[in-house]
């Protein structure tokens, strides 16, 4: 049996919307953008969307949006995918990193309350500009489970820090009945093919911030201001447009959110029913406040028994493709060369680092495929 890592799922509605616009000049920058950003504002309730080519992409704007500058200091977690922190470093701007709840692997909110108290405590040993100031916090919603954001909101607001809400896992998922992206000043989703809806590539930044939403608008577009010509260019700007058959791609998905996510919602049961039973295997934890998880991968934890990495190599000779989930941000040579970030900086991150596995999952998976890595991880456990 071939079990993809992950697939998308696409049906007739999504290749007709795509061969409609190769049958139009429109390729850039038409309807189809308009109306691909009109479903996340449908979606979330708030002013603006903003399509670009990326979820990285669309952080890299909302730290310019934030007015963030060179030096300044911006709470985060390394247990995430790096574009989180990447986005950071593009404007020089310093992450500053906390740990996170060992169960979600999500920022930790008391971490970041004693963090904002005194950030001497968590600066990184190196790479940080004399005098900086902290300015924003940039929570991850990890796995497709929304960060603490009431929590971690309070704390940023009475410290008048601006929130960067990294919801490129977590389309569609809810916090206390709210949707994920909407919790800070900005939020970013992101469409690459493993993700809940996709464009193959592309992203979303969704605000109510009218001054920020013009300036992402215009940075998207090499730069050009609202009454700029083609060849006129108000500021220092990027290529991030989404391109027309992306985007209808994209609003086709987006009319299909709820079953694509209900579909997805129903592998992780499965896999839950069979793998909560074998021991040395945790599945992933949902916490009460997420009213709605938005499945992105599939995590589970091995017991610290057992090697994760052992693991990995027997499931992957046995035709069942795994990742670790996810390698820690500041173990990554670049970060830890620039910071000096060392082995026990972050020991739940480490630990959730050592120990996580990422199975096949999709919302097209079948439950004989699902039964069928359920059943290898099984055997492989027992001899392990
Ligand atoms: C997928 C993802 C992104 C954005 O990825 P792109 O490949 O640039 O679309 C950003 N942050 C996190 C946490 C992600 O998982």
């Amino acid at each position: 049996m071939h079990i993809p890592m992950s697939s998308p799922d696409l049906t007739d509605a999504e290749r007709n919307a795509v061969l409609a616009v190769l049958n139009t000049p429109h390729l850039s920058m038409g309807g189809e953008i308009k109306k691909f950003e009109q479903t996340f504002i449908d979606l979330t309730g708030l002013k603006h969307a903003i399509g670009v080519n990326s979820g990285t992409a669309g952080l890299h704007l909302c730290v310019h949006a934030a007015g963030l500058k060179p030096g300044d200091l911006v709470i985060t977690t390394p247990f995430s995918f790096v574009a989180s922190t990447n986005a950071l470093l593009f404007e020089n701007v310093t992450p500053v990193f906390v740990d996170v709840d060992p169960l979600t692997g999500n920022m930790d909110p008391a971490l970041l309350a004693d963090a904002v108290q005194d950030v001497s405590k968590y600066l990184p040993r190196k790479g940080v500009m004399p005098g900086a100031q902290l300015k924003a916090v940039l929570p991850i919603d990890v796995f497709g489970q929304p960060a603490d954001m009431d929590r971690i909101g309070a704390t940023a607001r009475a410290n008048h820090l601006k929130i960067i809400e990294d919801s490129c896992e977590a389309l569609g998922a809810t916090y206390k009945g709210r949707q994920a992206g909407t919790l800070g000043d900005y939020g970013i989703f992101a469409f690459y093919p493993n993700k809940q809806i996709t464009t193959g590539e592309g992203g979303a930044i969704i605000t109510d911030d009218d001054t920020g939403a013009d300036l992402m608008r215009a940075l998207r577009n090499q730069g050009r201001a609202p009454g700029d010509t083609w060849l006129s260019h108000t500021y220092l700007g990027y290529n991030y447009r989404l391109d027309e058959m992306s985007a209808a791609l994209g609003a086709t998905q987006m009319q299909r959110l709820d079953e694509l996510l209900t579909k997805r919602d129903q592998v992780a049961g499965w896999y839950g029913e069979r793998l909560a039973e074998i021991p040395g295997v945790e599945v992933p934890y949902v916490a009460p406040e997420t009213t709605r998880m938005s499945w992105f991968v599939y995590v589970i934890k091995f017991d610290r028994k057992i090697s994760r990495d052992e693991m990995a190599r027997r499931l992957e000779a046995r035709g069942v493709p795994v990742r670790p989930y996810f390698i820690p941000i500041h173990t990554q040579p670049y970060i830890t060369e620039r910071f000096g970030y060392r082995e026990g900086d972050f020991p739940i991150t480490e630990d959730l680092g050592a120990r996580g596995l990422a199975v096949p999952f999709s919302g097209v998976m079948t439950e004989e495929q699902v039964e069928y890595v359920c059943k290898i991880v099984r055997e492989e456990v027992t001899v392990a």
